[in-house]
């Protein structure tokens, strides 16, 4: 639809879309259109004040049919999503205020890692929780901490650490989208923005804090994080979250938590090297695995052996070929995020770009746009592999191979989200035909070379 759409209104043509971004967005961080997201992070401060009281009729029986939801969703759903024991939201004796949040945003039942997840969590168990890219993690640990959350004690009840700014905005979302029926305060807080700033939010009441561990560190460094009372922690992303850039951070803020507080870990990937930590931190945790496997079903994954010097000429001719609604092509370094997207744009595709060394208005505003589906490609290095969720993404192009299995799976994974099919093409050097086999044998999948015709129905 979205395709279609955008070919006959221009993307054809080369006028509208190219022109707009061009001038507005590539290339000079420029793209000076305001969105939502953005300018809620980027505003001053005001002085803190609490949102206005949410009153559920608690007498409505009709509450079902009266709640606002979103046009379901009848693409295919692959058995990582589906394969349940059959349990519904109402089934845990949540809230009212929180099971019309839930299914306000269209969750009909949960996937299996909420069915197992959700319980533990109500019962106060620590986790450490394996479940594939896209699965609904996020909801597995947001449903039962705020159902947790007591709106009327004044303390910060919970703490969720993520490893990338983009993916603290993404959760802080979902939570707000969760709780739009409880009275519940939540903060994200990342580095990146101004300091100050977070400091006076938090002179407010804060139920839930959702940040990155630099920033948070550096507030509680201050003095303005309370965390005395803080009991339910979560780390997503947990992998990266251990590995020695954010460890120092994350056990310093654990360390002002209450010991009895209840630690949940959730990730695609947990290597080994997380066993110290779960030895001190999560002793007697439960352990839910839900990946026998470390693929993704349902994303086709093939790979196109080229010179360096032909890379671009056979992505031109591919992205022409696909059936793409979103697209994100990985590279590996920052000067080839810029450089390619430059040489996209000029071919005729307008694509927006993201890397780490962006300033971070620019960024929210990149994610942003390319959430909300306003650019159809995003050319961008290892910042954008975890986590990011886009519904209507359904290639991912791996311009440049990653180094590692772990990599290559969190990146393939931003495309066939929660069940849904998803293509994967990645371009082989000379060079890297040795570490393709090594991820092969790694994560016991084979990858394909790219047939003639790839069928739009494995991907749409
Ligand atoms: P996550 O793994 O948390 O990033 O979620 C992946 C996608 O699945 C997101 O777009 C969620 O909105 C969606 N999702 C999560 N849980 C459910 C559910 N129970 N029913 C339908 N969609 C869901």
């Amino acid at each position: 639809m979205y395709q279609n759409q955008q070919q006959q209104q221009g993307y054809r043509r080369g006028g509208y879309y190219n022109d707009r971004y061009d001038r507005d967005y590539q290339h000079r961080g420029g793209y000076r259109r305001h969105n939502n997201y953005n300018n809620q992070q980027h505003k001053r401060a005001k002085p803190p004040q609490s949102k206005p009281k949410v009153v559920i009729d608690m007498n409505d029986d009709q509450w079902k049919e009266k709640l606002t939801l979103p046009k379901a969703d009848v693409r295919i759903r692959t058995t990582d999503v589906t394969d349940t024991k059959g349990a519904d939201f109402e089934d845990w004796s949540l809230s009212r205020a929180l099971l019309m949040g839930i299914f306000e945003l269209g969750f009909e039942k949960p996937s299996p890692v909420q069915e197992q997840s959700i319980p533990s969590v109500l019962m106060g168990s620590s986790l450490l929780a394996r479940a594939k890219n896209g699965t609904g993690k996020t909801g597995a640990f947001a449903i039962p901490c705020l159902e947790k959350c007591d709106e009327d004690v004044a303390h910060t009840q919970m703490l969720v650490l993520l490893p990338t700014r983009e993916l603290a905005l993404q959760t802080s979302h979902v939570f707000k989208q969760l709780s739009k029926y409880l009275n519940l305060e939540i903060v994200v807080s990342t580095g990146g923005t101004n300091l100050k700033d977070d400091i006076i939010r938090l002179q407010a009441i804060v139920h839930v804090i959702i940040g990155t561990p630099g920033r948070l560190q550096d507030l509680n460094k201050q003095g303005v994080l309370k965390l005395a009372e803080c009991r339910l922690i979560v780390l997503d992303e947990a992998d990266k979250l251990l590995t020695p850039d954010f460890l120092p951070a994350v056990e310093n803020l654990l360390q002002a938590t209450p010991a009895d507080r209840q630690l949940m870990l959730f990730s695609a990937t947990f290597p080994g090297t997380i066993a110290e930590f779960k030895e001190t931190w999560l002793p007697g945790a439960e352990i839910i695995n839900l990946m026998d496997s470390l693929t993704l079903q349902g994303i086709t994954q093939h790979y196109a052996f080229v010179d360096e010097s032909e890379k671009v000429h056979c992505l031109y001719a591919l992205i022409r070929k696909l059936h793409i609604n979103q697209c994100i092509i990985f590279c590996n370094s920052v000067n080839r995020v810029e450089l390619l997207s430059r040489k996209i744009s000029r071919l005729g595709f307008p694509c927006f770009y993201i890397h780490g060394q962006m300033g971070q208005k620019h960024r929210n505003r990149v994610f942003q746009g390319f959430r909300s589906n306003q650019c159809r490609y995003l050319v961008c290095t290892d910042i954008f592999t975890r986590g990011i969720d886009i519904k209507s993404l359904n290639v991912v192009i791996n311009f440049d191979f990653p180094r590692s299995s772990n990599t290559y799976l969190h990146r393939i994974g931003r495309s066939g989200r929660f069940g849904n099919l998803g293509l994967s093409v990645n371009f082989i050097t000379n060079e890297d035909r040795y570490n393709l086999c090594k991820i092969e044998t790694e994560l016991n999948t084979q990858v394909q070379p790219v047939p003639a015709e790839i069928d739009s129905k494995l991907y749409n």
